[in-house]
């Protein structure tokens, strides 16, 4: 098989997801044989860092040898059976586990299988819970400008990323919505906590206005992936979590992309405050299963758990399932994920590479056409703009983002930016030669793109 053959085979019969899929002329997709670490091989022996960790989900690698062992010992116990009557140990396992590493109060699990299903599932819960205790008229969403939670018709509603979203609007509930404490718009000598504290007024305004109609507040704990990889101050969220308990509504945290050690910590909301804070709402997916299989989870504490916790003939049961809900072979890949964490003290260990990232990418810092470097953990990213000054974007038409992610083919580097916004969101078996490398790739494609 050759790299042509399987694209020609591909455009036959595939659809692609987010794509339009008359780019695949000039751009056909990149025919992938096998992974090892952090990389990607085709068919002709052409090799790629996967810097953006297959969209955030591969944490520790592509055919890590321990996860892999973990997968085929379950595959030859149980591959699925139904959890709406039965359970399985890699169910339970997970679930304790979950319970041990999240914020405190986070006491029980339910599982599904995306994110946006865990976005939904939270969105859901919430509502009902308010319903159950007598509440019913608490029936909207507060979210945050420029979010994002997924693209079912719930999760994409209390999402804010127009490109997205504004096709759908007729169909979409509707949201209230805070300006985010995103710091790319801070004024000069402002710091990140300063900007992130102003922005709350606007959010304890609409509280005020609105808690009694408003089930929860959603947000992504200190970074907006899809977002263009937008950071706050962990200030926001300690605020929102007081304010949230002051005001009797939910607060749902997505941790979806910040999860598992993205942000320095193993999840975000442990760094708002002195302690950290707790959701009533906590949804992950993606780095879960460390990329492997598709499974999510909405945690919850059981003051909610105890509100649907009836008679049958009540009817106050939350009755949402999804058909693989606590895959076996998922649950399993989970586990070994953990034990990943544990075994090699990785949250602790990405302090070093954040670092790394930090000093590849400093001499990007002063270039003309670069508005910010920022950094929140293992995530890094380069706004490039038209004017540095002013921090005009490139016209989105030029799609200049694009020439970066061409050049990175021709360099061993899957870079696939978000507009103009390059960034590093790298498994975290990466080397510190390799980060160098991305740095390296990155800043050539950079004067490539800003030079036609
Ligand atoms: C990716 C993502 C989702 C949606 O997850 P899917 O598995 O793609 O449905 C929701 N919220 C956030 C913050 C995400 O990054």
């Amino acid at each position: 098989m050759t790299n042509q053959e399987l694209v020609d085979r591909d455009l036959e019969v595939l659809w692609h997801p987010c794509t339009q899929m008359k780019d695949t002329r000039n751009l056909p997709p990149v025919p992938m044989r096998r992974g090892e670490g952090v990389w990607l091989e085709d068919f002709e022996g052409n090799r790629y860092i996967d810097a953006v960790s297959s969209w955030w989900v591969n944490i520790f690698g592509h055919a890590n040898p321990d996860i892999n062992a973990a997968v085929k010992r379950q595959l030859d116990t149980i591959e699925h059976v139904m959890l709406a009557g039965f359970t399985h140990e890699p169910a339970v396992e997970l679930a304790e586990r979950l319970v041990g590493v999240t914020p405190p109060g986070l006491d029980k699990v339910f599982y599904s299988d995306n994110g946006s299903a865990a976005v939904e599932v939270a969105l859901k819960m919430s509502f009902h819970y308010w319903r159950n205790t007598g509440h019913g008229e608490k029936t909207r969403f507060i979210n945050l400008t420029n979010s994002y939670h997924g693209e079912t018709l719930g999760a994409l509603a209390v999402g804010d990323v127009s490109l997205y979203k504004k096709t759908y609007e007729p169909l979409l509930l509707k949201p209230l919505t805070a300006r985010s404490p995103d710091c790319f718009h801070r004024e000069p000598g402002v710091s990140w906590a300063e900007h992130s504290r102003a922005c709350f007024a606007e959010m304890e305004a609409l509280l005020a206005e609105h808690a009694d109609q408003t089930c929860a507040v959603i947000v992504e704990p200190l970074l907006q992936c899809a977002g263009h990889m937008r950071m706050y101050d962990p200030v926001y969220l300690e605020l929102l979590r007081e304010a949230c308990s002051r005001y009797n509504v939910h607060l749902i945290a997505d941790e979806i992309a910040t999860g598992f050690g993205r942000t320095g910590t193993m999840f975000a909301c442990e760094q708002a405050g002195p302690s950290g804070i707790t959701p009533d709402f906590m949804c992950l997916s993606k780095g879960i299963t460390a990329g492997y299989l598709p499974l999510s989870v909405t945690l919850t504490s059981d003051r909610v758990y105890d509100a649907f916790y009836d008679d049958y003939e009540n009817l106050t049961a939350f009755l949402h399932s999804h058909s693989y809900t606590g895959n076996p072979l998922a649950c399993a890949a989970a586990i070994a994920t953990l034990d990943q964490f544990e075994q090699r003290g990785q949250v602790e260990a990405n302090r070093a590479l954040a670092a790394r990232m930090r000093i590849a990418t400093a001499p990007l810092v002063d270039h003309p056409n670069v508005a910010e470097v920022r950094q929140t953990g293992m995530v890094l990213a380069i706004e490039m703009v038209a004017d540095k000054a002013t921090g005009t974007p490139f016209d989105w038409r030029e799609r200049r983002g694009l020439q970066v992610y061409r050049h990175g083919l021709t360099r061993e580097a899957l870079l696939r930016p978000l507009g103009d916004t390059i960034y590093f969101m790298p498994p975290y078996v990466i080397t510190p030669e390799q980060i160098d490398h991305l740095a390296t790739v990155a800043a050539e494609g950079i004067d490539r793109a800003v030079s036609t």
